[in-house]
């Protein structure tokens, strides 16, 4: 990618140097470990990355932000950390400029940068589950450490450094917030509580899959806007849809894949969705409610 004087996003709480700790009691850790449970519960029971405001505020209470002292960050961490407020800054113009055009306002989300473990709105979230979104509070959550894992366990074999990849996340969670500004997140969270397991890990797909379509349309305009996209940059971050497939990874892991515990969508249906944001951007006629990501 071609980011050079590309703009920074203000929109950033850096909260690496903070740890998540519980307070000392009795209860307080098990406080926490229901929160954990709760938030990979409403997630699907995978590494879910999109949550609602459900957790109970007594639970959260448990949990606070210390200080660590680290206030110092490697040179690669603080290239990760610019990088990703430029993304979010791409996200923010294409986003603004897309929602103007049909006469709506776009509402910034805020990315919090984390180490290790972090309070939210939605619950206590952990660097294990990978970024995600919380519509509690509006924030993505990120460790930067997931991008050193992603290509380390992914395996992604690609010429250049990877940094469309990981823009391709980041804009996926953005996608997320675009789910939660047209009201579809609330309907699809609210509907998935009254569901069984097996249908809610279907909506869950439908989300996904969306919110990679979204982060599409976001490279179709921000390539359109900056002539940010270099040679290999598409087929990178293809490469990287394909190997976060729910198939891919669970063959992975055990051998065989188990479709009805899906959460994620097949590489497949990934790469598509994916491929045609950026190749139409046409994020507004694609009907959720009309079932076009079935
Ligand atoms: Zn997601």
């Amino acid at each position: 990618m071609k980011l050079d004087g590309r703009r920074e996003s203000n929109n950033v709480e850096d909260r690496r140097g903070m740890s998540t700790g519980v307070k000392a009691g009795i209860g307080g850790g098990i406080g926490a470990i229901l929160v954990m449970a709760v938030m990979t519960l409403m997630s699907g029971g995978n590494l879910g990355d999109v949550v609602g405001n459900i957790v109970q505020q007594q639970l959260q209470a448990q949990v606070q932000e210390q200080p660590t002292g680290k206030t110092e960050f490697t040179e690669e961490e603080q290239e990760l950390a610019d990088f990703s407020k430029r993304i979010l800054a791409g996200t923010e113009d294409v986003w603004t400029d897309q929602f103007q055009q049909h006469g709506l306002k776009y509402e910034y989300p805020t990315l919090v940068l984390f180490t290790g473990a972090v309070q939210t709105a939605c619950g206590n979230g952990s660097a294990a589950m990978g970024p995600f979104y919380c519509s509690g509070d509006q924030k993505l959550y990120l460790d930067l450490s997931f991008f050193t894992s992603m290509r380390r366990q992914l395996g992604i074999q690609a010429k250049g450094d990877l940094d469309f990849a990981y823009a391709y996340v980041i804009a996926h969670e953005v996608g997320h917030h675009i789910e939660y500004m047209r009201g579809i997140l609330q309907k699809c969270h609210q509907k998935m509580a009254g569901m069984s397991q097996a249908n809610a890990n279907k909506l869950s797909v439908k989300l996904e899959l969306l919110a990679d379509y979204y982060a599409g349309c976001w490279a179709h305009y921000d390539n359109q806007k900056y002539q940010s996209l270099t040679d290999g940059d598409i087929e990178e971050a293809i490469d990287c849809a394909e190997k976060i497939g729910d198939n891919y990874l669970q063959e992975k892991a055990r051998g065989y894949a188990q479709p009805e515990t899906f959460t994620h969508g097949t590489s497949e249906q990934r790469m598509f969705w994916f491929k045609k944001g950026l190749q139409t951007g046409d994020w507004d006629t694609t009907t959720f409610a009309e079932g076009d990501l079935d």
